[in-house]
């Protein structure tokens, strides 16, 4: 077994993880110091853009112990350290939880001039939960505003730990880095000494490779089990990431949980039972780094020279293909979708492409889930299923960007769930954990009240913690934005779906010319639908533009018009320009005038009889 420590760094967004990893690249000669552009491992140009980390990402770096400052625990020259940094934003959590399940511990960071944050407390549990060594460290504090012994209060009170055991670092500067790193190698165990979860499958040994031929029969640790031990032996691998390669097909991200793995070995994948031979394995620098080979304790790659992307999920166990002993590591929750939008290429020609970039891109976003749709007006395109509303913007963007393509996505709303009652639907409720300072207490209980939530409890420890319930429909309006003006940008909030429940709603269909149009209804909540009606029908009325027939435009709800505007008629002639008849004579130019009036007809989208141009679409789904 090599030395090794595998730990990542959690924190609310902004704290300072990717300046802190940036920091450790450098103690451990990585990068040069000043020698590369700010936070390294953000390689997504959307990450650089928008300064926020979107994609976990590892690194393999070597700690050098010199003689005089070797410490007593350390009985070795030098060691390896994986390290994944990880994103911030509650959209993006289910990027923790697959790395935590790589990890033996992580670094808490908070930010001493924000204090503990909504995240900071989310993604503490979660380590809590699994066990993790924790090693708290308060940031940023070079800077002048920093409260320093303030935040250290909040650890202590939040999160019972103890004051001394907190660092205090620059990320930065610099200044306590190398203590942090230190505290990485004496206070997380090797992998070895680690306990990781197995399963054990009650069924013979996969055959056909369906998950569900396999149970959960019982749960051992690692370590302390004789099955274990067999299992140390042969190689197991979890898979926590996947991109898709355009020369060397699927590469995987693994954690070697037990033996090891080199090129030309023939494995397989426990659960979908995808058999292939292992091309290149490797590790992150954070570029792909080939390797001889991968052993238990590392994170690494394997390129799988797979074409086919269904034929590879992240969660999933690679083991040797003549493995039969029917041990699996336990994987992932599937992670639930909470907003849905439908997504169409802007030019038809292009929905193969964008069913081929879906693919590709959900092998490198797990949470993704989308199946494909047909709208009369926009044609072919995709149901797609987000975490959020800053999820659904990324992927819209990453889209866009990454594969090239130019895309129309309607909003992303809530889904309900039929009842069977007329009128009466269930939508999805979340729990919402506000963080926020004192004073602003008083205008965020006030804002809530406009969000039909309900509140559940209180805590106050120097930090103030409300808890609510709220449909998740409200909470993806304008909540967020006026929650960070109602606290001047101090408040912080985490989410997390409860369950359905029943609520008075019911479709909002949107008529033109008695004409249900199919793409702009959309299911309102009773007490909202007068003021959606409006809504939509007077944008509408903006967009489409006049025609030779007069335009009704409607809101039906529950079979009750309640909201209803008109177009009046025009009749447009293109042959008659700034008041003057064109001549006969200029036939080549009213030729032309006629075909640029028909190409503007084929751009038009025939709705019942009125004709609607696709900008109109395009336009309304604009947020
Ligand atoms: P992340 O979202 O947690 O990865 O945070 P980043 O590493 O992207 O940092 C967020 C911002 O805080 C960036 O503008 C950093 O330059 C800044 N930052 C991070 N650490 C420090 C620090 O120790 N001191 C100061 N003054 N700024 C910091
Ligand atoms: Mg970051």
């Amino acid at each position: 077994m090599k030395n090794i420590r595998n730990f990542a760094i959690i924190a609310h967004v902004d704290h300072g993880k990717s300046t802190l990893a940036d920091r450790f690249l450098e103690i451990t000669g990585v990068v040069s110091k000043g020698l590369h552009e700010e936070q390294i491992l953000d390689r997504n140009p959307i990450s650089r853009e928008r300064g926020i980390t979107i994609k976990l990402a590892p690194v393999r770096m070597l700690y050098k112990i010199s003689q005089n400052e070797k410490k007593q625990v350390l009985n070795f020259e030098s060691l390896i350290l994986n390290l994944i940094d990880t994103p911030g934003h509650v959209d993006f959590s289910y990027e923790v939880d697959r790395t935590l399940a790589c990890v033996e511990g992580v670094i808490l960071l908070v930010d001493a001039t924000q204090g503990i944050q909504a995240q900071t407390i989310a993604n503490a549990y979660k380590a809590i939960e699994k066990k993790l060594v924790i090693i708290p460290a308060v940031n940023k504090i070079d800077l002048p505003n920093a409260e320093i012994q303030k935040t250290k209060k909040q650890l202590v009170d939040f999160l019972g730990i103890k004051n001394e055991e907190i660092y205090e670092v620059s990320a930065k500067t610099g200044e306590g880095v190398k203590e942090l790193l230190e505290a990485v190698i004496e206070k997380i165990p090797s992998p070895n000494k680690a306990q990781h979860h197995v399963f054990e499958s009650t069924s013979p040994p996969l055959s056909g490779g369906s998950p569900k031929s396999l149970t959960q029969k019982q749960v051992f640790s690692f370590y302390n089990n004789s099955k274990a031990e067999q299992f140390n032996n042969n190689f197991v691998s979890l898979i926590f990431d996947s991109y898709y390669d355009s020369h060397r097909g699927v590469i995987i991200f693994v954690r070697v949980f037990g033996g090891e793995v080199k090129k030309g070995d023939k494995v397989k994948l426990a659960n979908l039972g995808t058999i292939f031979e292992v091309a290149e394995v490797g590790y992150f620098t954070p570029d792909l780094k080939p390797s001889e080979k991968l052993v238990t304790g590392e994170i690494g790659y394997i390129v799988t020279n797979l074409k086919d992307i269904h034929q590879v999920a992240v969660g999933d166990t690679v083991i040797f293909a003549d493995d039969n002993s029917g041990l699996f590591l336990p994987g992932y929750k599937k992670v639930k979708p909470m907003v849905f939008a439908s997504i169409f290429p802007t030019d038809s020609e292009d929905y193969e492409s964008l069913k081929k970039a879906l693919e590709k891109l959900s092998l490198n976003d797990s949470s993704l889930v989308y199946k494909g749709i047909y709208s009369q007006a926009l044609g072919a395109g995709f149901r797609v299923g987000f975490l959020g509303l800053l999820h659904a913007d990324v992927v819209r963007e990453r889209l866009e960007r990454e594969f090239n393509l130019s895309l129309v996505l309607t909003p992303p709303k809530v889904e309900y769930q039929d009842t069977g009652v007329r009128g009466l639907k269930k939508e999805p409720w979340v729990k919402v954990i506000i963080l926020t300072p004192e004073k602003y207490m008083g205008e965020i209980m006030q804002l809530m009240q406009n969000y039909r939530s309900q509140f559940l409890t209180m805590d106050n420890k120097n930090q103030i913690i409300l808890e609510y319930e709220m449909p998740m429909a409200e909470m993806i309006t304008d909540f967020f934005d006026n929650l960070k003006s109602v606290s001047s940008g101090f408040a912080s909030v985490d989410w997390q779906f409860i369950g359905y429940r029943e609520v008075k709603a019911d479709e909002l269909r949107i008529l033109i010319n008695s004409h249900p149009i199919e793409e702009f209804s959309e299911i309102v909540v009773e007490e909202k639908a007068y003021e959606r009606a409006n809504f939509l029908t007077s944008k509408l009325k903006d967009l489409i533009p006049r025609q030779q027939y007069e335009v009704k435009i409607q809101g039906e709800y529950k079979g009750k018009i309640i909201a209803s505007t008109r177009i009046a008629p025009y009749r447009k002639d293109v042959l008659v320009k700034s008041g003057k008849v064109l001549g006969t004579g200029d036939i080549s130019r009213k030729k032309k005038l006629l075909e640029k009036q028909k190409e503007g007809k084929k751009r038009m989208k025939m709705v019942g009889k009125i004709e609607v141009p696709k900008e109109a679409f395009f336009k309304l789904f604009k947020r």
